[in-house]
């Protein structure tokens, strides 16, 4: 007998599944999920009670409710909807806006072939004598809504802009060959999209294959812990034959549900956040660069500034290659006007006037020519200076599984205080772009890249160059981890170890004008020192912690005063010292981490 999934249910009821999902956990079953399959009377059973639930919802009192069940249906249907939409508690601001998805996954799984096919598939037709062009992004149109889809498919170009700070992508496709299964880039893609905390959909492709073992995919897939929905776990899995079709309407689907559940939102009105994914010089259009509206709306002859160039803008041009006004939350677009080409991952910032822009461009190029101050640490040795940070981010690159196993299991072993070590990402092979741009990608924590036995290849360098990320190649395990261990330790900066040196009694007390009290003390046992520390002890007990701020022996300043020997000690900030008050003294000593 035919099954069905929630979100078909709720899609028959013109609601969306996170708003049936709802509803049926507010009736007890939990436990379902959108792509969850029941037989065909459960499915009767979980739209009767929907239909139910959405007349008890309405308001009291409204005569005919209990009527015929074909009039209860009749009045559901229109009803159903606004009864279940009722605004969740913590409404997020905004309208829902088109999520923004990127596609991901090893070489030659299909990312390509996807991504025409859902263009060639879904975009709506081209006005004739439209030109037909790439512009890094497009949007579809599936059940009524919109889905905007990042055309350069994989994982570098996908933390390329996430290494400069763009926040572009809502959701993550990661492709998997079902004749293949989980390949290194299958690894890679799946760590650089944890790194982003992105949620991710699997697309099991090439499923038409003859050769096809999607279920070898699921369990490799598990065996890392995405456990399929299907096996009661949460990741979300859909068969696809990316060349002939199939299963491309269900991973829309499962996109919208994520996007649903996500509750992806903008504020068309509100503030500008724009990012650019795509720019080129055009010999007869000059610079010109695609963005993605993630908040409020773009218009034409809005003045904006984009990293270093600024322009004011002639045309916004959209995916199918059609000139428009605006362009609002989702929307990718063609902006031209600007001065000079930007880079992709910059921000689209809009400014009130030309001359607000120039100010701004100026400033920034002025930043730009002194020293490069590098958003990261650019050796070990700066790396090791900065105190605050207190996590380790890793990326660790190992000749052969071996080699790797054996590394991660060493590392696991290290136990630093208030230093988290975490593994972003590992893998066999050459420090590639890739990790360095994985490792710039980091904003909380401080990124390090380290290799054992392998080489930095050619383009990393030039990667290492730019965001000056800290790298290190290592032939020796040991060596590998002594140093992690010590890069851990210095996060923490020095640290301070109080030794008491000595007591000092308060024989008496005189008010210096212009100074303020001073302790006439007697040295009772070790030594009172200049730039100690001091603790204020009355009747047993510690009543003040300070400095010392002057230690005289008469009128002299002196060093440090030892046992038996009479001083005058005036404590920083405490005027309140008494006769009979004991002084303990201590030494401050400044632990340079090895
Ligand atoms: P990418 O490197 O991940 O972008 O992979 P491509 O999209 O370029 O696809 C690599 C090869 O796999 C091409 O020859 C595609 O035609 C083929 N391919 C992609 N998807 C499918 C599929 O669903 N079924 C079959 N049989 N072949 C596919």
């Amino acid at each position: 007998m035919a099954r069905k999934r929630v979100y078909e249910i709720a899609r028959e009821l013109g609601i969306t599944s996170r708003e049936l999902l709802k509803v049926l956990a507010e009736l007890g079953m939990e436990g379902l999920r959108a792509v969850s399959t029941v037989s065909e009377e459960e499915a009767q059973v979980i739209k009767d009670l929907l239909l139910e639930h959405a007349g008890k919802a309405e308001a009291p009192g409204k005569p005919g409710r209990e009527g015929t069940e074909a009039g209860a249906e009749e009045a559901a249907q229109e009803e159903a909807p606004q009864a279940v939409e009722a605004p969740p508690a913590e409404e997020k601001k905004g309208v829902p806006r088109p999520p923004v998805v990127a596609v991901l996954g090893h070489i030659d799984h299909g990312k390509t072939t996807l991504l025409d096919t859902i263009r060639k598939t879904r975009v709506a037709e081209r006005e004739a004598g439209g030109i037909t062009q790439s512009i890094g992004a497009y949007q579809v149109e599936y059940n009524g809504r919109t889905i905007t889809f990042i055309d350069t498919p994989g994982h570098r170009a996908f933390t390329a802009m996430r290494a400069r700070g763009a926040q572009v992508t809502d959701i993550a496709i990661l492709v998997v060959a079902a004749d293949d299964g989980v390949m290194a880039q299958t690894v890679e893609a799946i760590d650089h999209i944890k790194a982003a905390g992105v949620p991710m959909i699997v697309a099991i492709n090439k499923i038409d294959k003859p050769n096809a073992n999607p279920d070898k995919v699921r369990q490799q897939l598990a065996d890392m812990g995405f456990v399929p929905e299907e096996w009661g776990g949460d990741t979300i899995m859909v068969h696809i034959s990316a060349l002939k079709g199939d299963g491309v309407d269900e991973l829309l689907e499962m996109i919208l549900l994520v996007a649903d559940l996500r509750d992806i939102r903008a504020d068309p009105g509100g503030e500008l956040e724009a990012w650019v994914i795509e720019s080129h010089l055009d010999p007869s259009r000059g610079p010109v660069a695609t963005v993605i509206v993630k908040n409020g709306t773009l218009r034409v002859r809005d003045v904006i500034v984009v990293g270093t160039t600024w322009g004011r803008i002639r045309a916004l041009v959209d995916h199918r290659g059609k000139q428009i006004k605006e362009a609002t939350p989702g929307m990718p677009a063609q902006i031209l006007g600007l001065s000079e080409v930007p880079q992709p991952g910059e921000r689209v910032e809009r400014v009130k006037s030309p001359k607000e822009a120039e100010k701004i461009v100026s400033q920034r190029r002025e930043a730009q020519r002194k020293p490069p101050e590098a958003r990261f640490p650019r050796t070990f040795e700066e790396l090791f200076a900065q105190k605050e940070k207190k996590r380790l981010k890793l990326v660790l690159k190992a000749a052969t599984v071996g080699a790797l196993e054996a590394a991660k299991l060493e590392l696991g072993t290290i136990r630093i205080e208030n230093v988290d070590i975490e593994l972003l990402h590992a893998g066999v092979g050459p420090i590639t772009e890739s990790d360095i741009l994985l490792a710039a990608s980091v904003e909380e924590g401080e990124p390090l890249v380290v290799g054992f036995g392998v080489r930095v290849d050619p383009k990393a360098k030039r990667a290492i160059e730019q965001y000056g990320i800290p790298v290190r190649t290592y032939e020796i395990i040991y060596d590998l981890i002594q140093d992690i261990e010590r890069a851990g330790k210095r996060l923490l900066g020095p640290q301070y170890v109080e030794t008491k040196v000595g007591e000092a009694e308060v024989l008496r007390t005189f008010k210096v004008s212009g100074v303020g009290v001073v302790a006439g003390c007697r040295v009772r046992s070790g030594k009172v020192i200049r730039n100690g520390k001091v603790k204020v002890i009355r009747d047993g007990e510690e009543i003040f912690t300070g400095e010392i701020a002057s230690l005289k022996h008469f009128a002299q300043d002196v060093q440090e005063m030892k046992e038996g020997q009479e001083c005058g000690i005036r404590i920083r900030d405490f005027d309140k010292v008494k006769p009979g008050d004991v002084l303990e003294v201590y030494e401050v000593k400044v632990i340079q981490p090895a």
